[in-house]
């Protein structure tokens, strides 16, 4: 990386040097070996924006959550993966910090932001596969203090992460869906590796299984349901900021189809190129996801803004940002299918500088992250009552 004092320029700045410097020229690296993208968040660590979305007196960067999803976006246009991590790191500080108002979450912010801890998630259980509203695992409490086993077939980037939220039921004796959610600090929690990872996509998010147990104070089990949590922050966070992953590559996409079409018309001066063409459709159904992205991420921040929790649980909201997820998806994949088309055989190689392998392979984790089809489901639910346009 260039000697850039990362401190003191903007926060996009900072990102912008970070995709470019690091995270990009890591990128086939980090897919090649399915290796964490060491480098990249160490960068983000040491530039501080790790930190960007907790509050200025808790030691963070005061962002909301338009100014992350842009960091997020500019992120994957280097590495998918990258982006990945960070994304799914801000999503955790966003519940912290609008559920964590107890003096020892509070100062555990206060430590990830002076620290620059990295945080990680456990949703996804063994046995309960994507539906992220059921937990098996259970909490059990002593005075004073809880123990949590879980059995987590993927936690992403978990051997690197200081900390990890884990979906559990309350008690032993409660329901599925009555679950809260534990904050499993590093040096309270064991690891025991299960699965590798060795997949198609998003490899550098080294989203191996363990199982997770952690004894620690109870004041670490989260004070809100995660009932809540999930409705006003984590769903909300996760589909706009994955969804800003997706642009970010979908935009590195179309960096390599702009590249291939002007290349041939510097062959050929004053004729414009068959896929020129295929370039301007390809532009306009970027715009939609660009467009889709930015406001949604407008319209969340408005509401955290004013704090205003029934803005974020109304009925039209959650169908808005299921909505989101499912189309972004969607679109991130056609993206990178229509650059393939304009790039031909530069696109389809392995090892050209046009290659639109990794972005392809990444693009497909997109429907899987908590498949559409749950979430179609969810919304098919929803659409039997829900009257406002
Ligand atoms: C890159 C990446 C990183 C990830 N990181 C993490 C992480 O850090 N932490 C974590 O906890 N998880 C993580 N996950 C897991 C992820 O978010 C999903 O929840 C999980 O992959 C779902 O697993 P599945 O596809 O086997 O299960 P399912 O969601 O159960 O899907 C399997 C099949 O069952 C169908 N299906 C089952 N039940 C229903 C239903 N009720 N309605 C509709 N369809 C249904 C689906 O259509 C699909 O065909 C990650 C996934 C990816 C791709």
């Amino acid at each position: 990386m260039t000697a850039i004092d990362l401190t003191s320029a903007s926060v996009v700045e900072r990102a912008q040097r970070i995709s470019e410097d690091v995270a990009g020229p890591n990128a086939e690296a980090v897919d090649r070996h399915a290796r964490f993208p060491v480098e990249s968040v160490e960068a983000l660590r040491v530039g501080g924006l790790l930190a960007s979305l907790i509050p200025v007196d808790l030691g963070g960067g005061g962002a909301g959550i338009r100014e992350v999803a842009d960091v997020v976006a500019i992120l994957g246009r280097g590495c998918a993966s990258t982006a990945m991590v960070y994304a799914m790191h801000q999503i955790q500080v966003a519940c912290l910090v609008r559920h964590g108002r107890t003096p020892v979450l509070a100062a555990y912010l206060r430590e990830v932001a002076a620290d620059g801890l990295l945080l990680a998630s456990a949703t996804t259980e063994v046995g309960i596969g994507g539906d992220v509203r059921s937990s098996s695992c259970a909490v059990e409490r002593s005075p004073g203090r809880f123990h949590l086993t879980k059995e987590a077939p993927v936690i992403s980037y978990g051997a690197f992460a200081d900390g990890i939220l884990a979906t559990a039921r309350r008690t032993p004796a409660s329901p599925a869906s009555d679950q809260v959610l534990v904050v499993c600090r590093r040096a309270h929690t064991r690891l025991e590796q299960r699965s590798d990872w060795d997949t198609l996509g998003f490899r550098g998010t080294c989203s191996n299984g363990f199982t997770l147990t952690s004894d620690d104070d109870d004041a670490y089990v989260m004070p809100d349901s995660y009932a809540d949590i999930s409705s006003q922050t984590m769903l909300p966070t996760s589909h706009i900021l994955w969804a800003s992953v997706w642009l970010g590559l979908a935009t590195a996409a179309v960096d390599k189809a702009r590249g291939f079409v002007q290349a041939a018309a510097r062959k050929s001066p004053g004729s414009t190129p068959p896929a020129a063409l295929h370039l301007a459709e390809l532009v306009a159904v970027h715009q939609q996801l660009a467009d889709l992205v930015q406001s949604a991420a407008r319209r969340y921040d408005e509401a955290w803004g004013i704090d205003d929790r029934e803005v974020v649980e109304a009925m039209g909201f959650v169908i808005a940002m299921n909505a989101l997820k499912v189309s972004a998806s969607q679109l991130v994949v056609d993206i990178v299918s229509r650059a393939m088309q304009i790039c031909g055989m530069a696109g389809y190689s392995n090892g050209s500088p046009l290659s639109l392998g990794r972005l392809l392979r990444d693009a497909y984790g997109a429907a899987l992250m908590v498949n559409n089809d749950r979430i179609n489901a969810n919304n098919a639910q929803l659409l039997l009552i829900h009257r406002e346009h």
